[in-house]
């Protein structure tokens, strides 16, 4: 018990997607996140940085909102959770009254709460599954999803992902999914094949996991026409695009079409509690209606389905949107961030591709051939670490440095951080 967190963690913690080895041997190099405000996180040395990924790409409107955790100590002191199961709950109704205006869609109507990005999605599955098997379609079955996709990582989402070696790990398990590199290999799916797909499941205009990969410009609209001549649901998931990142509230919007499914969760309440929320439309939701003793009930629920502090969380995010006009501060943001972008690509030859999506950022980078870094340099692990020096802190997947900053982020405050990383590769770049 008189052992240190440092000591403690070493001994007792496992981290997601972390060498517990390599975090051992590296342990001088832990830092512990004390406390936020802002865009600023502080450490345990009272060392402050900017939160260059939001906290995994949670955070909107920065750490210690005035208006978020009043509304979260005001919720506290009423309720801090009870059932979902068999009880409504004002906050819950209140929340999908506002989802569903912010939708603006004439179909998507209903909205089913779970609790982070992989049950926003388990649960689209599993919606899908149980309305075609109501709908007497009992052959469609399967889904398809894109190479290098990430959907979370319960069995049924982890699944949908196109990272082989995550799915390798669990023996393929979990639903029957093909998986497509693009529009053009979608469409050369044999006929068999696609009558047996219930859904198709997508992030929109840019896939996050896969190196801050955009989309080509329209292509929701094509997979939606393709959607609808083979009668396959589209499932949008917005569990990193949603809530402003790419200078819409969905990312779905910048292309107008109507997704079946839209997944939400990490900005849902602004970064602060876990909660996810999938959306769907009348028409499937009429499919789960019938008299009890028919059980089409939609068998799915978590203990913390719809929780009052995250729900009074959520509603509080919103209400900020509202009162900041975050939306609205956005394309000035987005255009000094492509400016800096266009600067620190100037100055590097390193960097071989910048990847923006309004506010969403992968800094890819390369040897200067072109070719990649050997994958033992961890270049893209050191930039990180250097950049802990310059007062930024974020993560890299492999060599892309991932820039994703709270949306209340000042300009300024993205111009530091882009010098930041802009030090960091020059430091690392010399060393190897
Ligand atoms: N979908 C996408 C697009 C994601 O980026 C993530 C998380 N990075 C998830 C799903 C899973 O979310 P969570 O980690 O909250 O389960």
């Amino acid at each position: 018990m008189n052992k240190d967190w440092k000591q403690q963690d070493l001994e007792y913690c496992w981290h997601p997607f972390t060498q517990q080895q390599e975090w051992k041997q590296q342990s001088e190099s832990i830092l512990a996140i004390q406390s936020g405000q802002g865009v600023w996180l502080t450490d345990h040395k009272g060392r402050s940085y900017i939160d260059g990924n939001a906290s995994i790409w949670t955070n909107i409107h920065g750490h210690a909102h005035p208006v978020i955790n009043q509304a979260i100590i005001d919720q506290l002191s009423v309720i801090a959770h009870s059932s979902y199961l068999g009880f409504a709950n004002p906050l819950a109704s209140q929340l999908s009254s506002e989802l569903i205006h912010l939708v603006n869609d004439t179909d998507l109507k209903r909205v089913f709460y779970s609790d982070d990005g992989s049950t926003a999605v388990e649960c689209a599955m599993k919606m899908e599954l149980q309305f075609r098997k109501q709908s007497q379609q009992l052959d469609k079955v399967e889904f398809i999803a894109f190479d290098q996709a990430y959907h979370g990582d319960t069995m049924g989402a982890a699944s949908l992902g196109g990272v082989a070696i995550f799915h390798d790990k669990i023996n393929n398990q979990g639903a029957v999914c093909h998986h497509v590199q693009h529009m053009q290999a979608l469409r050369k799916l044999p006929l068999e094949t696609i009558e047996k797909v219930c859904a198709i499941v997508i992030e929109p205009l840019i896939q996050g996991v896969n190196q801050m990969r955009p989309w080509p410009q329209g292509m929701l609209g094509e997979l939606r026409d393709w959607c609808n001549q083979h009668d396959i649901h589209l499932i949008l998931d917005e569990v990193m695009t949603g809530f402003g990142r790419t200078g819409k509230m969905f990312a779905y919007q910048h292309e107008g079409i109507s997704p079946d499914y839209i997944c939400l969760a990490k900005g849902l309440t602004g970064g602060y509690l876990p909660m996810a929320a999938t959306i769907t439309s009348e028409k499937i939701y009429q499919a789960f209606l019938g008299e009890v003793t028919e059980h089409k009930a939609f068998y799915y629920g978590h203990s913390y389905t719809a929780n009052p502090l995250g729900c009074a969380a959520a509603l509080a995010n919103l209400k900020v949107f509202r009162e900041e006009k975050t939306l609205d501060s956005l394309p000035h943001k987005i255009k000094v961030l492509a400016l800096s972008l266009d600067k620190l690509k100037e100055d590097h030859p390193e960097i071989y591709e910048v990847r923006q999506c309004g506010m969403i950022v992968g800094i890819e980078l390369r040897q200067t051939n072109q070719k990649k870094f050997p994958a033992e340099q961890r270049v893209g692990h050191q930039v990180c670490l250097a950049a802990r020096d310059h007062q930024l802190l974020t993560r890299p997947i492999l060599d892309t440095i991932v820039f994703l900053p709270p949306l209340c982020i000042t300009p300024a405050e993205i111009e530091q951080a882009i010098e930041a990383i802009s030090k960091a590769i020059t430091q690392v770049i010399a060393t190897i």
